[in-house]
């Protein structure tokens, strides 16, 4: 995978779950943390910042492994992939997840996001 798809990948799915924990699990007790990206064994000196409850963490950090450790050159949609990596568990939280964010967030509202965050990080 190329560093840049990794970057917008790993904020891709961050969103999606924040959008998802903000929304379904207001209750729970949440701590606000980043995550330092690293690709290919570089740390890339940017991170993210997120704000969830302890399972969508566990979750988020399972995608973000999963990223990292994607063997593909252009990472194929998931539900496309010749070899899935994901457990039949964490598929079905993050597929619910995705599922109920990506409809409510809409893709192209995501597409605009980042484009901003380029400008500024440039
Ligand atoms: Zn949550």
């Amino acid at each position: 995978m190329t560093e840049e798809k990794f970057i917008t990948d790993s904020e891709t799915v961050l969103k999606f779950i924040q959008y998802y924990c903000d929304h379904q699990h207001h209750n729970e007790e949440k701590k606000e943390e980043t995550i330092r990206l690293v690709y290919d064994g570089r740390d890339l000196k940017r991170s993210v910042e997120y704000n969830l409850c302890t399972e969508c963490k566990q979750t988020l950090f399972y995608s973000y492994i999963k990223l990292q450790t994607c063997p593909y050159e252009e990472k194929p949609k998931c539900r496309k992939c010749p070899k899935p990596c994901y457990g039949k568990y964490e598929w079905k939280k993050l597929a619910k997840i995705m599922k109920y964010s990506g409809m409510r967030l809409g893709l192209l509202k995501i597409r605009t996001m980042f484009k901003r965050n380029k400008k500024e990080s440039a």
